[in-house]
């Protein structure tokens, strides 16, 4: 494709733009700005139809808000799927109100006040988690060093483990991939 003269997003046929929810200045989580400009999008997303996406970024200390979650919520929800390479991944929208819960490997990520939302897979999950721990893990901590074993094996399909999402605003979704 000839560079310099791509169409805009918003002109590329059979697809809809995203349209601008709201606007709102807030608080920012980072060093506690009173300015911080989040954009919220109303975008529609195979498999979850309607989902927001906020995007801000705080202009004093460049702190970067993200969260995704399904346009109509109100109900808690606690969603919970079994991964197995029969059942195949699994995709996710991870509000930034909701708590990823994995037993098997002892794995959970609760929100705090700074907490993003994303769409990942269930492996997609793991993989952070393996990312983080290849980070934090001394070689000296053998304790460490197995759970980031564990994790990529069952990265690697040859453990099952259960993917537990809580929601309490009911914001999130998890569908399985065809
Ligand atoms: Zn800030």
């Amino acid at each position: 494709m000839a560079s310099g003269n791509r169409e805009p997003a918003s002109a590329v046929e059979g697809r809809e733009a995203p349209r601008v929810l709201f606007e709102e200045t807030v608080r920012c989580p980072g060093c506690g700005s009173q300015d911080m400009r989040v954009v919220a999008y109303l975008v529609k997303v195979r498999f979850f139809d309607e989902v927001v996406l906020e995007f801000g970024e705080c202009p004093e200390c460049g702190f970067v808000h993200r969260d995704v979650y399904l346009a109509s919520y109100g109900e808690p929800a606690r969603l919970e799927v079994r991964v197995t390479r029969e059942s195949g991944d699994y995709l996710l929208v991870k509000s930034s109100s909701a708590t990823v819960i994995v037993p098997e490997l002892e794995i959970e990520i609760t929100p705090g006040p700074a907490a993003q939302g994303y769409i990942t897979t269930a492996r997609g999950v793991l993989e952070r988690v393996a990312e983080i721990l290849s980070e934090v893990c001394r070689e000296s901590d053998e304790g460490c060093a197995k759970k980031l074993e564990e994790v990529r094996r069952a990265l690697r399909g040859e453990t099952d483990f259960t993917l537990i999402v809580e929601d309490p605003l009911g914001r999130s979704a998890v569908v399985r991939l065809p």
